[in-house]
């Protein structure tokens, strides 16, 4: 066969009889073999022209292999967290406890009564799921669940603040990540942003004279993953929510995070309390459900009866509605707190409950078993947007790496990939975020990717 000889390209249907390309064809299917062959193929005729290559059955498989894997490749993979950072929003925020993730399965693995009422056989409320225990857990009138808490502000802001003048401080108007700006947010509802006091400081006459102005809600937003320090001064919560009421203004509460636990039994600063807002009088209190509370993404809107029933009417609500894997995971986490057992059920309260010397324990273990690395003291962090700079004491393992950007390249393919941090030329791990079922496969990749060099 001469080589620059187009007739020696094998056609479509002969490859699909080929015994190798018939594995593929019972894997992946047909049309996406066809598709594929037909893609490889002009390849090679392009390739061919211009460098006369002889076509090779095993060359041309393993390149129609490679190109099937990659179509069917799915991208939301699980990681290992070895960060330290306990709510990390690119890696997905809370991990669930067992019993959230048995319920989900339990509820997406057939029907369920996500709108329909079992006992009178007729339809049901969406709306009641999670909702008595919200209630009960937070002190509040009421109880709303959507798809996160951006909606949730956007919601409310939309029903309770439309061509109303609304005041906020101007050190919250900040950017939570991810592009969530609250001053944009409230614009996009239609509402007219009244900003008063300065950065760092702003006191109760600055909102009493937007009040005296018209204003016709207050709004207070957790600064998130921002944090100012020094000189700074703001009005005590109830004193704001009694002047926002003398007014007859509606008080909203963006809290963020959804701590239900108080956090400084764990050495770190006061995150607030959903409980404490509703408490202080607020009217709505906005949270998310994957950050402190240690759920599902959820947007969690508790308050006063009337004002949740408008929210519930407005045609936004049916658009940001949540799931019912969502509720099932959110009712399922719920349980935990009120049974009194979050701290020892929910990961993100277990993680942040791990003393330092457990934690020691288990990274002088790993190093045993690796023979290598650093045993060194450090911190791990919330995340989440949650208490900026509060951190927890840690302890790491350190490992040096020749060529540290490749070395952590390497680290992110292992199956699962593992998610390390760089500190002064070393890579650190910290158990802290790594859970048990994952320990072997961690040492196991760090073997293999970082010990090879040596052993
Ligand atoms: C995180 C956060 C949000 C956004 O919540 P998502 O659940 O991520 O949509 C809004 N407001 C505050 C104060 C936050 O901290």
């Amino acid at each position: 066969m001469r080589m620059n000889d187009l007739r020696q390209i094998p056609s479509v249907d002969a490859l699909l009889r080929h015994a190798d390309i018939k594995v593929f064809r019972q894997e992946f299917g047909d049309a996406l073999v066809v598709e594929t062959l037909r893609e490889k193929l002009t390849d090679f005729r392009n390739t061919y022209k211009s460098t006369s290559l002889i076509f090779s059955i095993p060359e041309f498989v393993k390149q129609v292999t490679t190109s099937l894997q990659e179509k069917t490749q799915i991208t939301l993979l699980p990681v290992i967290n070895a960060t330290g950072v306990i709510l990390h929003t690119n890696l997905g925020r809370a991990v669930l406890s067992d019993s959230a993730i048995n319920h989900v399965e339990q509820i997406s693995g057939g029907y369920s009564a996500l709108e329909f009422n079992v006992e009178s056989g007729g339809r049901g409320a969406r709306s009641v799921h999670a909702h008595d225990i919200l209630v009960r857990l937070t002190g509040a009138e009421d109880a709303l669940v959507v798809n996160n808490n951006a909606a949730a502000v956007l919601l409310v802001l939309t029903v309770l603040a439309r061509r109303k003048q609304v005041v906020i401080s101007r050190g919250q108007l900040v950017e939570i990540g991810g592009g969530f700006r609250v001053p944009e947010v409230m614009k996009v509802s239609g509402a007219r942003l009244v900003e008063v006091g300065t950065t760092n400081r702003v006191r109760l006459e600055d909102f009493e004279e937007a009040l005296k102005n018209g204003a016709g809600l207050v709004m207070r937003a957790h600064a998130s993953n921002f944090k100012i320090i020094g000189f700074t001064e703001e009005p005590e919560l109830s004193d704001l929510v009694s002047l926002t009421h003398k007014h007859n203004a509606l008080f909203i509460d963006d809290i963020g995070s959804g701590a239900l636990i108080d956090t400084t039994q764990f050495g770190l600063s006061k995150e607030p309390l959903v409980q404490d807002s509703v408490t202080a009088g607020a009217d709505i209190v906005c949270f998310s459900g994957d950050k402190l509370l240690g759920g599902p993404q959820a947007g969690i809107i508790v308050g006063k009866k009337e004002l949740i029933a408008r929210i519930k009417k407005h045609p936004l609500a049916r658009a940001v509605r949540a799931d019912k894997l969502c509720l099932a995971a959110l009712e399922a986490t719920l349980a935990h707190y009120l049974k009194g057992n979050a701290l020892d059920n929910i990961p993100v309260w277990k993680m942040i409950a791990l003393q330092p010397d457990d934690l020691q324990k288990r990274t002088i273990q790993w190093q045993k078993e690796l023979g290598t690395g650093e045993v060194i003291p450090e911190v791990s962090t919330i995340g989440g947007g949650s208490l900026p700079g509060g951190t927890l004491p840690t302890f790491v393992l350190a490992i040096q790496a020749k060529q540290i950007d490749k070395a952590l390249a390497q680290l992110r393919k292992n199956n699962p990939p593992i998610i390390g941090r760089i500190k002064d030329d070393r890579i650190l791990f910290d158990p802290r975020t790594v859970l048990e079922s994952e320990e072997q496969n961690l040492l196991n990749g760090i073997k293999r990717i970082l010990l090879k060099e040596t052993s």
